[in-house]
């Protein structure tokens, strides 16, 4: 007996485990811890996990070396003990974490709206002023046109032209005559004609109106004036004003018109080309030879870029008169 109340005699106790009875030993000298972690063990607990012990009658024991011990007739229940304050613990900051979460979604969200917002924006500023570009353009348009309608509607065009160097100084315009052409006849011999359809004809030797005669039988000749029904008197008032509007200048003047002119009559007839050609490409033929150089001032390139005319940026291959 004496032994048996030694403080070295180990401590038995009864649990009841799953309605099976556990008998659990421990010395009188070890730590409420060790018997602690020692009940967990037990009843299959975990380790570390608070728990409570209590008898049939639900009446907590002590967990300590000190502990009345019990029989198997009154055992002993290991229970867990609940640490609401530790969940409560744990909800709140799953509730923080969460409104966290959520504070950062909804700023990420918002910097993602700020950016398309932006870019948007940029989108639309872009197309407004491609917009406002375009309106700019489609006014100057407009003017240009306006413009040229009203210097066309009075006639003035070659008045408002915007060469420094004004080709109607002399006060001459290209309008149409209303006046019958009265420069003399002549009448053509048959030599003349014939010789008028080579290309070697002598150009040199005829007054004006010889001129005018030759390029109006040319027109007659070629069937131009039959083909296209003109009145051959508008005809005659049409090459008087051509023979008008060339200037009296050493070189580009009225005879270099009949020139060229009959020197293309004579190119149709050497090479055949009334069979090749139709009467449209013969009339535009000889109507550009004999205008190609109306109203020519005499100059070369020269004195247009010295003037500073608008024409002088153009490429040095075109004639600043053929822009004229
Ligand atoms: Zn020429």
């Amino acid at each position: 007996m004496g032994s048996s109340s030694s403080s070295y005699t180990p401590k038995t106790i009864y649990l009841d485990v799953d309605g099976k009875v556990q008998r659990v030993i421990f010395s009188r000298h070890c730590s409420p811890c060790d018997i602690r972690d020692l009940l967990c063990s037990s009843s299959n607990i975990a380790r570390n996990t608070a728990v409570l012990l209590i008898d049939s009658e639900g009446a907590l024991i002590s967990i300590d070396p000190t502990m009345p011990a019990n029989t198997p007739n009154n055992l002993y229940k290991v229970m867990p003990h609940s640490t609401n304050q530790g969940e409560e613990k744990e909800d709140m900051f799953q509730n923080v974490l969460s409104q966290v979460a959520e504070q950062f979604t909804r700023a990420f969200r918002n910097s993602e709206l700020k950016t398309e917002v932006t870019n948007r924006l940029a989108m639309l500023e872009k197309r407004v002023e491609l917009e406002g570009l375009k309106v700019v353009e489609i006014e100057k348009c407009k003017n240009d046109l306006k413009k040229l309608k009203d210097e066309m509607t009075s006639g003035s065009m070659r008045v408002n032209c915007n060469c420094k160097y004004n080709f109607t100084d002399d006060g001459k315009k290209l309008s149409p005559r209303r006046d019958v052409p009265n420069y003399p006849k002549y009448t053509l011999s048959q030599e003349t004609i014939d010789a008028l359809k080579k290309p070697t004809f002598d150009v040199w030797h005829w007054e004006h109106n010889e001129m005018l005669s030759c390029l109006e039988y040319m027109y007659h000749d070629l069937g131009l004036v039959k083909e296209f029904n003109m009145n051959p008197i508008t005809l005659k008032r049409w090459l008087l004003a051509i023979q008008e509007n060339y200037r009296d200048n050493p070189f580009h003047n009225f005879r270099h018109c009949f020139c060229v002119s009959q020197m293309m009559y004579g190119m149709i007839h050497l090479c055949g080309l009334q069979d090749r050609l139709t009467m449209t490409d013969m009339c535009i033929l000889m109507t550009a030879a004999v205008c190609h150089d109306l109203d020519h001032p005499g100059y070369n390139n020269t004195p247009f870029i010295n003037l500073g005319s608008p024409q002088r940026n153009k490429p040095p291959t075109y004639s600043a008169y053929v822009l004229h």
